[in-house]
């Protein structure tokens, strides 16, 4: 039984659904396979993602495979009702073939009805979880327990949930299979960096309306996601400032044309703040005691714990909602400072999240490492498990067939030529 804020919205969601998948041609011949191979036939399968468009249809590649679907959202803001509802009813009424999927999730949930979902999408006792950020193998491994014999194993889709799925195996915690999809090639090259470096600048200038050209924004970590979002800032005009904790990546930074210091230096400069590190108290109290009034500042990172929102939310003077997604907070030294989506990834919560296309590959990369865990059940060692170079090959293929785009292949001499050590 889905538990969804409003089954009216569904004809609006089914469009978004059907725009999506009209752009989505791995997922398309996914699709296709997936109906006459069955891989998950007799497989229930929990999945925790974003729950809006792109992750609709990958629902019902899934679904197609022959897999039983419960699924919830990964975030309290990035679910879209209208969404949730059209993947509950399914799309027969409309003249598809898909049946409604319990879905079990809604805009803005309490942290109490966030847990709820994830709890009523895992007690269906799924033998596959699609994980993102790793709230549902947290959940299987504490307070869930009893449900670890029917788990075959999961999936992860981004870099905080490899980190933490790392830290379990390290000190051997980690009870199941866990594939990291983040780390395949044709995911983070992408998805965290165009992905990101387009969807974060979506959602803040939809929300802001206001020019980033000839100002200063700071962006905070120069990782995949930091790489993305700081050139296209420049191709936006802005003047950008990259602090990073990692020697290699701050010279990357420099070397790449941008400005890097300290954030204490660089909170009195910026006009705006994105943070990108998967990391907490990037900006705080000592900073937001010198960032210039009026700055706006957001998150693009895993979690509400970059900006320290917490900090404003009980030490500023005055905290005024602006509009939708923007909050302002005046401080006791009569500055205000503008937070977008409460701190949470704005380009998720304040937008639809990646590019279509960009979503077609990273759930090209899902959808077959789950069908890898189907396909291999049993034989897999637990503990965390990289995505199949082949699988990483042949989605890079897939997608330059799409696009209409071949290369080249190497001869048998240069095969033995590149093989050899003599001269
Ligand atoms: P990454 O590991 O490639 O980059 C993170 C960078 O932050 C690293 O270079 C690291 O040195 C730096 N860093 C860490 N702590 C720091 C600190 N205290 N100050 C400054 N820099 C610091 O990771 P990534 O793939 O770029 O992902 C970053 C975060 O964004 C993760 O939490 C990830 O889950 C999330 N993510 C979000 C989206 C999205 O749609 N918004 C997409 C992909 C990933
Ligand atoms: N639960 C965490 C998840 C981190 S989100 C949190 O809410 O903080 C980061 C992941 O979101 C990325 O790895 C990316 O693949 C995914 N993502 C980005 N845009 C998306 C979209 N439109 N639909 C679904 N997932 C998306």
């Amino acid at each position: 039984m889905s538990d969804i804020r409003d089954s009216s919205l569904a004809p609006s969601g089914e469009k978004k659904i059907a725009w999506a998948c009209r752009n989505m041609p791995l997922l398309n011949n996914l699709v296709k396979e997936f109906s006459v191979t069955k891989p998950f036939k007799g497989l229930k399968v929990t999945l925790s993602v974003h729950m809006e468009a792109k992750t609709a249809y990958l629902c019902r590649v899934l679904q197609a495979g022959g897999a039983e679907m419960h699924v919830t959202g990964c975030n309290p803001l990035s679910t879209q009702d209208d969404v949730a509802a059209a993947l509950a009813a399914g799309n027969s009424h409309t003249g598809g073939s898909d049946a409604g999927i319990d879905v079990y999730a809604y805009h803005a949930a309490t942290p109490e009805e966030y847990e709820r979902h994830l709890t009523a999408a895992l007690e269906t006792g799924p033998n596959i979880i699609i994980d993102d950020g790793g709230d549902l193998v947290n959940l299987l491994h504490t307070k869930l327990t009893h449900l670890l014999p029917n788990i075959l194993g999961g999936c992860e889709e981004t870099t905080t949930g490899v980190m933490r799925l790392n830290s379990m195996a390290r000190e051997g915690s980690l009870k199941f299979p866990m594939i990291t999809v983040n780390n395949a090639r044709c995911k983070y090259l992408f998805d965290n960096r165009y992905g990101t470096g387009q969807s974060v600048w979506d959602g803040i200038n939809r929300t802001t309306n206001l020019i980033v050209a000839g100002k200063n924004v700071v962006i905070a970590g120069y990782g995949w996601c930091g790489k993305g979002i700081s050139m296209r800032a420049r191709g936006f005009g802005a003047r950008v400032i990259v602090t990073e904790i990692d020697p290699v990546k701050a010279l990357e930074a420099m070397m790449d044309g941008f400005d890097v210091m300290p954030m204490a230096q660089a909170a009195k400069l910026g006009d705006l703040f994105i943070t990108a590190t998967g990391c907490r108290d990037i900006i705080t109290k000592e900073h937001f005691d010198v960032i210039k009034d009026r700055a706006v500042l957001c998150n693009a990172g895993h979690f509400n714990v970059e900006v320290d929102v917490q900090y404003l939310d009980s030490h500023a003077a005055r905290r005024t909602e602006q509009k939708p997604n923007i909050m302002g907070y005046t401080l006791e030294n009569g500055k205000t400072l503008f937070v977008l989506a409460e701190g949470r990834l704005v380009n998720l919560a304040s937008g639809d999240g990646h590019p279509v296309e960009i979503m077609d590959m990273s759930f090209a990369i899902q959808a077959l490492s789950a069908k890898y865990l189907a396909d291999n059940r049993g034989k897999l060692a637990v503990g965390v498990i990289p995505v199949p170079e082949e699988i990483d090959t042949a989605v890079a293929l897939k997608k330059l067939s799409a696009c209409g785009l071949s290369i080249d292949a190497l001869s048998p001499e240069q095969k033995k030529y590149l093989a050899s050590w003599g001269v």
